[in-house]
């Protein structure tokens, strides 16, 4: 990942292209592909001194940045936390696939409730207090507190939002929309929770008691579709949030997608989604852009505030006690770079940009697109997280991330970018007079490096073809259909 990182911009000390200004490299390029959405800033976390230099510290000398392990985890948990409004994260997982798993949230839920001060702090329960810990008697407790049966121990489930992406292995792939996914889906296939479910409030509350029953531990939603960037409506997540209170089932928003890019710290934090701000989510899955993927916990979420924390100590203790069961949480290059990337994500104020980068590339599609889009929606998604209509997204000439099925491109820009926030300059660089310069400058620093633009501008997949266009800086994957697609295009 970190190869193809380095080969999308051109390097901030690299050929002159008459166009960097040494901070973000080129105002604007016309990757909005990104990775899938994981490269949040072409300067990565360069912008934040602290992490910087222990990064530089940690290539001469890894033993000394060793010796902060402890201190820099604490400070990415209570910066994360700070941050994110309250939502503390706990558990670090490679990739979000990987954090989706009915049996690692069910763990990580019996972890909070196990450890929670309702029963720490009971002289007759906790096992800090007592010499002869009784395990079967916290264990008791802890499932009449949480309204488990074994099912919920022994084949814990996940109920799903229709909408959500799904993962690409695991219990959660048996729903993906992509057969590939689907064909090696294993475990309980998930609960699944129908837009017909929401006709009414006793509609979804029927179905989440027989969800509950049926052994699920948490409804899994997303908020912004991952496939084509259509919205769940507010009215219905308040409607979900009201009836997982009511049924007793914990709620988790999947935001791997979605956190920071679309106009708040959570995309559920939006006004839109927060209005009452009484009945929030209990658990975030977050991923992509942050670097390392997760769960992040509130402990104000409907089911969690049933556990009692009150204080940041509590909090900080069942956190530890979930991260010693493993050697170590978070490998340390990474904790680095995740951090650096929530301070610059904090200090440039990333959220409130995504929002207007948002704005300013709506206002130049439809400008552009003028006429041809009339009667029929032509973008979607919300903040930077922007879906278009793959096939006026084509007359961009522009790298997006899609899915192989989907009838919408996905243009994931960079947050930093200097020109992004301003539909006008998004023009210039994009089609209009410095595009062709600015493309140039890519070329040539990829000709130097031996490189080829990363993504397929047909299908978004690697790019792996030597006849990429030296004009446009596009390239293609290999096969026949994008080749032709390939072929077509209209150079700059
Ligand atoms: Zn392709
Ligand atoms: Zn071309």
């Amino acid at each position: 990942m970190n190869g193809t990182r380095i080969t999308s911009k051109p390097e901030p000390n690299g050929h002159s292209n008459g166009h960097s200004n040494g901070d973000t490299g080129v105002p604007l390029d016309h990757d909005m592909h990104n990775g899938w959405g994981t490269i949040y800033s072409c300067s990565g976390f360069n912008k934040d001194e602290r992490t910087r230099r222990i990064w530089e510290d940690y290539t001469v000398s890894p033993a000394r940045v060793e010796g902060q392990y402890h201190k820099l985890l604490s400070d990415y948990t209570t910066q994360f936390a700070s941050f994110f409004g309250g939502y503390w994260p706990i558990t670090f997982h490679a990739h979000v696939s990987d954090v989706l798993i009915p049996t690692t949230v069910a763990s990580l839920i019996l972890n909070t409730a196990s450890t929670c001060p309702l029963v720490v702090e009971d002289p007759a329960l906790s096992p800090l207090l007592k010499d002869d810990p009784e395990p079967e008697k916290v264990h008791q407790f802890v499932r009449k507190l949480l309204g488990w049966t074994d099912l919920h121990i022994t084949t814990p489930r996940l109920a799903i939002v229709e909408g959500i992406y799904g993962c690409a292995f695991g219990p959660l792939a048996h729903s993906s929309p992509e057969w590939e996914y689907r064909i090696i889906g294993a475990g309980p296939s998930s609960f699944s929770i129908t837009r017909d479910d929401f006709a009414s409030e006793d509609t979804l509350l029927h179905k989440l008691h027989a969800a509950k029953a049926q052994g699920c531990v948490a409804v899994v939603c997303d908020l912004v579709n991952a496939s084509d960037g259509s919205i769940f409506p507010p009215e219905f997540f308040r409607m979900l949030r009201n009836c997982c209170d009511k049924a007793q089932i914990f709620l988790l928003v999947d935001e791997a997608m979605t956190a920071i890019r679309c106009g708040a710290p959570w995309v559920c934090q939006r006004p839109e989604y927060s209005d009452d701000g009484h009945l929030q989510p209990d658990l975030i899955s977050f991923g992509k852009g942050m670097a390392v993927s997760g769960i992040a916990i509130n402990f104000n979420g409907l089911m969690i505030r049933r556990l009692a924390y009150q204080r940041r100590d509590q909090i900080l203790q069942t956190i530890r006690f979930w991260r010693s069961m493993v050697t170590r949480p978070i490998a340390l290059p990474v904790l680095i770079e995740a951090l650096g990337i929530l301070n610059v994500a904090e200090k440039e104020d990333w959220p409130a940009r995504s929002e207007k980068i948002g704005r300013a590339f709506r206002e130049f599609i439809n400008r552009r697109v003028g006429g041809i889009g009339q009667g029929k929606e032509i973008v979607r998604g919300l903040g930077a997280f922007i879906a278009v209509d793959r096939e006026i997204s084509k007359q961009f000439r522009v790298m997006a991330a899609f899915r192989r099925c989907s009838s919408w491109a996905r243009w994931l820009p960079k947050l930093n970018s200097p020109a992004a926030v301003d539909s006008e300059a998004i023009e210039r660089c994009l089609l209009g007079p410095d595009a062709k310069s600015l493309r140039q400058a890519l070329a040539n620093e990829a000709e130097a490096q031996g490189t080829t633009p990363l993504w397929c501008f047909v299908c978004g997949i690697d790019a792996i073809v030597d006849d990429w266009c030296r004009t446009c800086f596009l390239g293609y994957c290999g096969t026949a259909d994008c080749k032709k697609g390939f072929n077509a295009h209209e150079c700059l």
